[in-house]
């Protein structure tokens, strides 16, 4: 059984979602029943905003190379989803009864490949899904460097490693 199935309209949302912010990363979360996605929650990245790197609750000190950059570099190699709306997005998940399944991004210029800050920011996560009550979502990059053929690949990002996760698109 595959660990998920994206209908493929949902694949054509979250792609389409990437193209809009390009250069700037895109994210969100996909939710749905049992293995498959039924629903995209669009989030805002804040990482270029002013002050989103130290507010965010991660730990500082992971996060300090970040901080050095400009907020329009920041946007372009990394995000942070705006945690409103990302609490919001749960609590609307919970209200109809679907699981949180993915948390996916884009890399504008970049493979489809988790990068250094994606491992840690998917660690510096692990232990809050469990505190929330959620399962370790998969985590699903969207790589427009080659504009014209989208790569779209999902994995498990556990204790700082990641491996390819089993995907359906139909
Ligand atoms: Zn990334």
């Amino acid at each position: 059984m595959a660990d998920l199935i994206i209908p493929r309209q949902i694949l054509d949302d979250i792609i389409a979602h990437a193209k809009e912010l390009t250069p700037y990363e895109c994210c969100g979360f996909l939710a749905g029943v049992g293995n498959t996605v039924t629903k995209v929650y669009r989030i805002k990245n804040v990482v270029s905003l002013e002050g989103a790197v130290e507010s965010a609750s991660f730990d500082e000190a992971k996060v300090s190379h970040l901080s050095h950059l400009s907020p329009e570099e920041r946007a372009e190699i990394a995000f942070i989803m705006d945690s409103a709306e990302m609490f919001q997005a749960v609590k609307d998940m919970r209200k109809q009864d679907l699981k949180l399944q993915v948390v996916y991004h884009s890399h504008p210029k970049d493979p489809a490949r988790p990068s250094p800050t994606d491992i840690k920011i998917a660690n510096d996560w692990e232990e809050s899904w469990s505190q929330l009550n959620l399962t370790l979502p998969i985590y699903l990059l969207i790589s427009l460097m080659n504009a014209s053929k989208p790569d779209v690949k999902a994995y498990w990002i556990k204790s700082g490693d990641y491996t390819l996760a089993d995907v359906l698109i139909r």
